[in-house]
């Protein structure tokens, strides 16, 4: 069906200080901003992700939530990205997707969208000389993009280089005042020893550049991939009795076993929330 303001010819006249000019209908910029969604690499599992599908049951998700409105609101006069993490299931790349599609489309942003994981793949191929591609034209888009997600932040065993790689797309990224959303099941803990802690896996550099670049939102909830969407009220609350997952059970986890004495909690960016409630992902259970 053609366009009832321009019928198709994608220009509209508007009337500025008296002079008549053609300018862009608004559909160009609904098809552009289509296009590029299909360019954006979210991938087919997330296509229904949207602001307006995310369900928000607990005050974290809600919190979270906000946050990712105000974002988009704001976008693109904000100088911070957000970090989305917390436990499996929560809806933190549900989220980050909602977020990446209305700044596109509301806003005309050029984005993507990367899981972590890939996206060190695709860069490794490239060093491989049956591969036409550089590692710059797998990281070019990356890195300028007007908007990034890099999902599951630390789902990849941690080396030097993946440090490295890492590291350089969220230096560059700092830099330009490009901002990144994140999510990732890692712990924001103070012991550099733990596997499962950003210091840990990204490296204490590369961790107080996130402290810096982004707001720092945990998400708990109830596992949707345990309990199934719209779960009636008594399926949430058997999952929290039962599963080792639930808030409730972590919470008792986390209080029998004690910190060790004389270690100083990392310092938490503005927002982070500053207790640890969780211990991280389940052994298993990625996806
Ligand atoms: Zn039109």
């Amino acid at each position: 069906m053609p366009c009832d303001v321009c019928h198709g010819t994608r220009w509209t006249p508007e009337v500025r200080d008296g002079v008549e000019r053609l300018v862009r209908c608004d559909c160009w910029r609904a098809e552009m901003a289509e296009r590029h969604l299909l360019e954006a690499r979210i991938p087919q599992r997330y296509s229904r992700c949207e602001l307006s599908t995310f369900e928000h049951d607990t005050d974290s998700q809600r919190d979270a939530f906000r946050r990712a409105s105000t974002f988009v609101q704001q976008f693109p006069s904000v100088d911070r990205g957000l970090l989305l993490y917390g436990p499996n299931g929560v809806g933190k790349t549900h989220l980050a997707v909602g977020i990446l599609k209305a700044v596109m489309r509301t806003r005309g942003a050029r984005g993507f969208f990367f899981e972590t994981r890939e996206l060190l793949k695709l860069v490794r191929d490239t060093y491989n000389r049956s591969v036409a591609e550089t590692e710059m034209d797998v990281l070019g888009p990356v890195l300028k993009a007007d908007v990034l997600v890099l999902d599951d932040l630390g789902a990849e065993r941690t080396s030097d280089w993946v440090q490295e790689t890492l590291g350089l797309v969220v230096n560059t990224r700092y830099n330009e005042r490009r901002p990144t959303i994140f999510t990732s099941n890692l712990v924001d803990s103070p012991d550099s020893t733990e596997p499962r802690s950003f210091i840990y896996q990204l490296g204490s550099r590369t961790r107080s550049r996130l402290a810096e670049m982004c707001d720092w939102v945990e998400m708990h909830g109830v596992d949707m991939r345990e309990v199934g969407p719209h779960a009636s009220a008594d399926a949430v609350q058997r999952w929290q009795r039962s599963s080792p997952a639930s808030p409730d059970n972590l919470r008792k986890a986390t209080t029998t076993s004690p910190r060790p004495k004389g270690q100083a909690r990392a310092t938490l960016p503005a927002g982070a929330a500053t207790e640890l409630r969780w211990p991280g992902g389940r052994a298993g259970n990625d996806r």
